[in-house]
């Protein structure tokens, strides 16, 4: 599903990422822990294409995501949910717009954008906050709702940086068995999280990074401080 070979990413002088090659197949959820500014947000950026490597090559479902033309990565935010600590929700449209949004971007037509966005509401627990805005949610169920919208086209990947930053101890743990249960139906989850407690509670790989290096990968890992 997804595969770093050899790859860089520096910004001037520095060096985010030093030659990282990892592997991870369909169906894992996989946790990428680290201190801050060890290049976890670099990793995710490059999975989906904000940012180009300066050198290796990155493939999501064996496409090369780091030589695809500008004009197909819409494709590849089809196949790949995106969920940040900040939840990036549109303050003036309801629950059910935000959750829309991609689709109305590629055209759908409004009865299977109206299923489609049912189905998410559902999965992430929150059919009665349809006709909400935002700001009237708690930030756990905001981040419901953001990870509604990752998830309602259906993607083989959804990818999350820092998804609990800003959520207290229980709310994390609620959003965290939420990505569990996207997982086991079928989707491929990797987050980035400075989150220790619950990544010692999940029993999840967990890849270990620190200064722009892989130093640490465990099939059933806890969270090791990379000091
Ligand atoms: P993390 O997500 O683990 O906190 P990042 O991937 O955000 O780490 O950052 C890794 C390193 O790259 C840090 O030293 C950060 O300051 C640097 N960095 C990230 N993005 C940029 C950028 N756009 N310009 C310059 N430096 C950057």
């Amino acid at each position: 599903m997804i595969q770093f070979v050899n790859v860089t990413k520096t910004y001037g002088e520095l060096k985010a990422l030093d030659n990282v090659s990892f592997e991870i197949v369909a169906g894992e959820m996989v946790f990428l822990v680290g201190l801050s500014g060890a290049g976890k947000s670099t990793i995710l950026r490059l999975l989906y294409r904000e940012e180009k490597p300066t050198s290796g090559q990155v493939f999501v479902s064996n496409v090369d995501v780091s030589r695809l033309p500008n004009n197909q990565t819409p494709l590849l935010r089809r196949r790949m949910g995106v969920v940040f600590q900040d939840f990036k929700l549109l303050p003036s449209k309801t629950c059910f717009e935000n959750i829309a949004y991609p689709l109305f971007a590629i055209g759908m037509d409004h009865m299977d954008i109206k299923k489609k966005v049912n189905v998410a509401l559902k999965v992430v627990g929150l059919t009665n906050k349809t006709n909400d805005f935002p700001k009237a949610l708690s930030g756990g169920e905001q981040q419901r709702i953001g990870i509604a919208r990752a998830i309602v086209q259906g993607p083989a990947l959804l990818v999350a940086d820092e998804p609990t930053g800003n959520l207290d101890p229980a709310t994390s743990m609620e959003i965290f068995q939420l990505l569990e249960r996207i997982n086991q139906r079928g989707t491929t989850v990797l987050v980035a999280t400075h989150n220790q407690q619950m990544v010692d509670q999940m029993r999840k790989r967990v890849i270990g990074i620190n200064q722009g290096r892989i130093t640490s990968d465990v099939k059933i890992g806890t969270y090791i401080p990379q000091l």
